[in-house]
């Protein structure tokens, strides 16, 4: 089984990308794929993780992904934060969106890295910094769990109509170019702890370019606005975006604790009573009922 770490902000496209990772690994090879989120506060720009799994048995493991193969990082002001390589298998590989030259970082002990400019492609292609396409790309590049043509038929399928030209665009750009067009030279400089990368990886040595007067927030007070409100403004429940809620029909229930062990965000009780305040609507606990007794409905707003 191969698993996949995706870490972004909300909005940037984690969750999708490890959707469509999976649904192209199996356009490929066939075999099976799972693909799920954790989000943490419900609001755009707050971390997300995506994880995807990819075998040739059917997958019976709903956890969590701790230990990946791969890990990939959307944002990578995530990094200062987040310890994405933290349980990676040794020999794993990190593959950041970024701009910076990475060659002087630390990464973890064992684990190889990958930088690749993908907002740049991103505006140029999209025309906004939605980097998720673009870095499945080079995930596929490097590793061979997918292929353009098995990227492009998920594209199809998964995106919206007005998505899916420049999305297959900028797939089949990126899959082109790091396959194709890295020197030795920039492979054998890109490397860190000790770790060599894989054959054909590279790194961007550009530094960002800072509008003119630019200058960092000395205080926190010069932060720009953001969309996020200060801590403690919502005392709602946090399930506002879903749009499908799971109704139990504790007539068929034969208290099996199979809807109990697996939701995701532990929101069902001993007696088989669901938390609608925290339940995300992921649906997960309808599809393993082995009696039907859980059914997703659409919520009434
Ligand atoms: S999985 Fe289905 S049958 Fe089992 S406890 Fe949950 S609702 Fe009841
Ligand atoms: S839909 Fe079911 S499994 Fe998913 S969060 Fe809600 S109760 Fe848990």
């Amino acid at each position: 089984m191969i698993q996949i770490k995706w870490l972004a902000r909300g909005g940037q496209g984690g969750f999708t990308a490890s959707r469509l990772l999976g649904l192209a690994a199996v356009k490929k090879s066939g075999g099976y794929a799972q693909a799920f989120p954790t989000f943490g506060p419900e609001r755009r720009g707050a971390p997300v993780y995506g994880f995807t799994r990819i075998d040739d048995k059917p997958i019976r493991d709903h956890s969590q992904i701790y230990s990946c193969d791969y890990a990939v990082v959307l944002d990578e002001t995530l990094l200062d934060a987040i310890d994405i390589t933290a349980g990676m298998a040794a020999g794993g590989t990190l593959f950041i969106n970024t701009a910076l030259d990475y060659s002087g970082r630390k990464i973890a002990k064992g684990v190889k890295w990958v930088t690749y400019n993908a907002s740049l492609d991103a505006m140029r292609i999209l025309g906004r910094n939605i980097a998720n396409t673009a870095m499945m790309a080079v995930l596929a590049a490097h590793t061979g769990l997918t292929d353009p043509d098995a990227m492009e038929a998920a594209v199809r399928e998964s995106l919206p109509k007005n998505q899916i030209d420049p999305n297959i665009k900028i797939i089949r750009e990126v899959y082109e170019k790091v396959r194709g067009g890295y020197t030795e030279a920039e492979t054998a400089a890109n490397a860190s702890s000790g770790e060599k990368a894989a054959a054909g990886d590279f790194k961007v040595k550009d530094k960002p370019v800072m509008a003119a007067g630019f200058r960092y927030p000395a205080t926190e007070k010069e932060l720009p606005l953001g969309p996020s409100c200060q801590a403690g403004i919502f005392l709602e429940g946090n399930a506002g975006w879903r749009t499908r809620i799971p109704v139990v029909d504790h007539q068929k229930c034969i208290k099996c604790m199979i809807c109990w062990t697996l939701c995701p965000d532990g929101v069902i009780d001993r007696n088989i009573h669901i938390d609608l305040n925290f339940c995300k609507g992921c649906g997960l606990c309808a599809h393993e009922c082995p009696r039907k007794a859980i059914v997703m409905t659409e919520e009434a707003k």
